[in-house]
């Protein structure tokens, strides 16, 4: 692979989960829908960071920096285009309001904002699509997500899930 290569847990547990069985894009093997479809009670334990109307944002739990964060639509829509306009306005402020959260809590100095489309663009769920926001830090390594080098992520997942949670709660707080 490349001179990146680092001990990092979290990517082996994805590169042993991708059996061929398991890289057909069917609904029972989609973690978006069974986030979506489980107890909001689950939330922290499944990463979920927010529920919207028609979207869901979730961090990774294979992210390629700090604060990877995923939003998806509620349905299981594999086409950018089949997505309809209140799915799309609704993703879209997420996107906003989460790069604005993110810069709030973890202070990045920019973001790789984007689709992947299909597996062959490095999607790693092609049935249910999902932007990716990357926050990106003034002088971590040059990467691009396609190539999938690991990275030491110094935060913990259930660590900044909560403090995701907290800040969206304090700022639903009347002044
Ligand atoms: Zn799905």
């Amino acid at each position: 692979m490349s001179h990146q290569q680092l001990w990092a847990p979290w990517r082996l547990a994805y590169v042993q989960h991708s059996d061929p069985a398991e890289s057909q894009p069917l609904k029972p093997n989609c973690f978006l829908c069974s986030y979506r479809d489980d107890n909001a009670a689950n939330d922290s334990k499944n990463l979920v960071v927010l529920r919207g109307e028609h979207s869901i944002v979730v961090l990774n739990r294979f992210p390629y920096n700090n604060g990877h964060l995923l939003i998806a639509p509620k349905k299981h829509k594999a086409d950018l285009r089949d997505l309809n306009d209140a799915e799309l306005l609704e993703t879209n402020h997420f996107l906003q309001k989460m790069i604005g959260l993110l810069e709030k809590t973890i202070s990045p100095d920019g973001f790789n904002v984007g689709l992947n489309l299909g597996r062959v663009a490095g999607a790693g769920l092609p049935g249910h699509l999902h932007w990716h926001i990357v926050p990106r830090w003034n002088g971590d390594t040059n990467f691009m997500p396609i190539l999938g080098e690991a990275k030491v992520i110094p935060q913990a997942l259930d660590a900044l899930q909560e403090l995701l949670s907290k800040e969206m709660s304090s700022e639903a707080e009347p002044a």
